[in-house]
């Protein structure tokens, strides 16, 4: 390529005249235009006017920019500067606008090598420029995208981290969760089979068990020995208690509940009375049962467990045996019958107080069973020990009745029983005794095995002397009537009277003791029968009956009956009063009785003898005197009366004699109290 040097300036300029090029040629220091072509005229807004003016003369909008320093300093160093989408701000119709543009300030030297010329080309880029700012904007742009993108991809990247470690985090927590899971299951099963266990032992059960959930105690598990107790089906699982059993509204038990359930402390009932409904009725029955509270993992109460056991057998067999216990010691006690347990080899006895008074002791006397032997009389003691041997030998309950001594001499007499008791080893310890005072038995015994001894005197004494009379009349039966005949027949006959008289007491005795004593009512005179029944007196004629009273007075009785009764005290006046010579009947009457009383006015009565007069087979005595009977009469005569509800007694007053009298009612008793009523 030529070397601009070897260039004419003239010819180059007339060259770059002509391009296309903008293009502008400066010589000096002060930058002189030498020329510029059409195109750089242009881009300067200016005409060629401007050709021969130095550069800030001709340009001065330039003067703020670094333009001329620029060429001044081409010019001066003679480098050339090469500048690349420079902008340069130009005047454009008069606005400034900015433009780019790539140009050369080419330093032309001169053979001195000093700067010849400036050579400015200059081509505009502005649209480049622009077109590069948008590609470069849009560059800008995107790759703020880009950025945007990756940091968004960052962000992405971080929260998939996040995610990822998240993930693990999860899938960690997911692991743990199996395994608490696993455990869980595991733990639910033990727990199920736990609960099934318990619900199996609950069901098993031999006493019965419930389970109450809750603070209103819904019935949750229950066995069959439960719901036996409650009389209820399993219709009552899920109820309340209260609602499944409404009949212990007005018990304790749901009360009681209430406190375990609060407090968390278990109750324990002993033989509590419950009432359970059956067939519509309450029924008694007694409970031992525990209510155990069941805490939560709280430790508050969720359920209380009740075990019961029904004792109601126990306690009903217990209250019949401490029944019978009561009744034995009323029956001991009614019986006056004491009890004793003895131990055979200390001789030591346990006796209640009944025991140890028919022995004549007292309560706080202390008893032993020496004391017991010696109280024994001696010629007995033989006997009955070798009863309580023989006893023991064959293990069979003794009897025995023999006469004590008490203390203060009397003689009393003692039934008793007794049975060894066997320790484990079959040796006889104890001895457990009962005894009874029978001495008023004995004494009856006695008197009535007197009475059949006066009995049988009595009735030997008549039949003796009309045995006596039938012999003699035997023997004499051949002669003729004479005085003798008379006499014995006459004794006969007084005899048979007596015997009579005796055996009718004694048949009389029999039907009272059978109670066989019938009373015929009727309405009598009683004068009438009075006069009738003492006929026999006045016709002996020994004594004068007077009668006093109304005549006619009625009475509405058993006659026959009545009338025994007047004969027997008229019959006793004139046997037990010889001295009395009058005998006086009184009949009175007041609103309600009537009063029949026998007078006589023998010796009397001592008092002392009075309240026995009535008694079975007594018999007073008469002062050596001997009387024919058998103590029945005035027996029979108390009988009689009280069976027509009735009374009698006696007032006697010794040397004046005795009233008997007896009152009977105008009325029979039940008519009276038919009247009444
Ligand atoms: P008995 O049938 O043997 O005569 P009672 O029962 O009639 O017996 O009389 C009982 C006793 O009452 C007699 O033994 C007698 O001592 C006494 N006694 C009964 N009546 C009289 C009387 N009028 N005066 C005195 N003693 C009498």
């Amino acid at each position: 390529m030529n070397s601009p040097n070897q260039i004419q300036a003239e010819e180059l300029l007339s060259v770059l005249f002509y391009s296309p090029n903008a293009t502008a040629v400066y010589k000096d220091e002060d930058i002189r235009i030498l020329n510029a072509n059409e195109a750089m005229l242009k881009f300067w807004g200016k005409d060629m006017k401007i050709i021969g003016k130095d550069f800030r003369s001709a340009l001065p909008e330039l003067e703020e920019q670094p333009f001329f320093e620029i060429l001044r300093n081409v010019w001066l160093s003679g480098e050339t500067f090469t500048a690349k989408d420079y902008p340069a701000v130009l005047l454009t119709n008069g606005v400034p606008e900015k433009f780019y543009f790539d140009f050369e300030y080419k330093a032309i030297l001169g053979n001195d090598g000093k700067t010849k010329y400036i050579l400015h080309t200059a081509s505009e880029v502005t649209e480049r420029k622009k077109a590069l700012k948008i590609v470069e904007e849009k560059s800008r742009s995107e790759q703020k995208l880009i950025n945007d993108l990756s940091a968004l991809n960052e962000e992405y990247l971080a929260t998939n981290e996040d995610l990822i470690s998240k993930h693990e985090e999860l899938f960690t927590a997911n692991s743990e969760l199996l395994k608490i899971k696993k455990e869980l299951l595991k733990a639910n099963h033990t727990l199920s089979q736990s609960e099934n266990r318990f619900k199996i032992l609950v069901e098993k059960s031999p006493v019965a068990m419930a389970s109450l959930l809750g603070e209103h105690f819904e019935v949750d598990i229950v066995n069959d020995k439960a719901l036996q107790i409650w009389n209820k089906d399993r219709s009552v699982v899920g109820m309340p208690l209260s609602e499944a059993l409404p009949e212990l509204k007005d018990q304790p038990f749901i009360d009681i509940l209430k406190e375990v359930y609060a407090t968390g402390k278990p109750y324990y009932g002993k033989e509590l009375k419950t009432m359970i409904e059956k067939d519509g009725e309450l029924i008694e029955c007694y409970l031992n049962f525990v209510y155990q509270p069941i805490f939560d993992e709280h430790q508050a109460t969720a359920s209380i467990l009740v075990v019961a056991t029904d004792v109601t057998e126990q306690v009903q067999a217990r209250e019949s045996i401490s029944e019978i216990k009561n009744r034995l010691e009323i029956a001991l006690d009614a019986g006056r019958l004491g009890s004793t347990e003895i131990n055979l080899s200390t001789g030591t006895m346990e006796s209640t107080n009944q025991f140890k008074h028919n022995y004549g002791y007292r309560t706080e006397d202390e008893f032993t069973y020496l004391d017991l032997y010696e109280s024994i009389l001696p010629e007995h003691r033989r006997r009955i020990k070798d009863l309580v041997k023989e006893s023991i030998k064959k293990n069979e309950v003794y009897r025995a009745e023999y006469p004590v001594k008490w203390k203060d001499g009397s003689i009393h007499w003692i039934q008793a029983h007794g049975r060894a008791r066997f320790n484990k080893d079959g040796i006889a310890d104890r001895m457990v005794g009962m005894n009874a005072d029978i001495t008023d038995k004995k004494l009856a015994e006695q008197r009535k095995d007197d009475f059949l001894s006066v009995a049988s005197h009595e009735l030997k004494t008549p039949l003796t002397a009309v045995r006596a009379s039938i012999q003699l009349l035997n023997r004499i039966k051949e002669k003729p009537y004479s005085q003798t005949h008379i006499r014995l027949i006459e004794q006969s006959d007084k005899g048979i009277e007596k015997m009579c008289v005796l055996i009718d007491d004694l048949l009389n005795m029999s039907r009272l003791g059978q109670d066989q004593l019938k009373l015929e009512y009727q309405t009598f005179n009683l004068h009438e029968m009075l006069e009738k029944s003492c006929h026999h007196i006045r016709v002996e004629g020994k004594n004068k009956l007077i009668l006093k009273g109304e005549e006619s007075l009625e009475m509405y009785a058993d006659e026959h009956r009545i009338e025994q009764v007047v004969i027997n005290l008229v019959n006793n006046a004139v046997k037990y009063a010889k001295g009395s010579n009058e005998i006086h009947i009184f009949t009175e009457t007041d609103c309600d009785h009537v009063k029949v009383s026998v007078r006589d006015f023998g010796q009397g009565i001592p008092e002392a003898v009075i309240p026995h007069l009535f008694d079975r087979y007594y018999r007073a005595e008469h002062g050596g005197k001997s009387y024919s009977g058998l103590g029945l009469g005035l027996y029979i005569c108390l009988e009689i009366v009280k069976k027509h509800s009735g009374k009698i007694g006696v007032n006697s007053k010794i040397g004046e004699g005795s009233t008997f009298w007896f009152t009977i009612p105008k009325k029979k008793a039940d008519e009276a109290l038919l009247a009444i009523g």
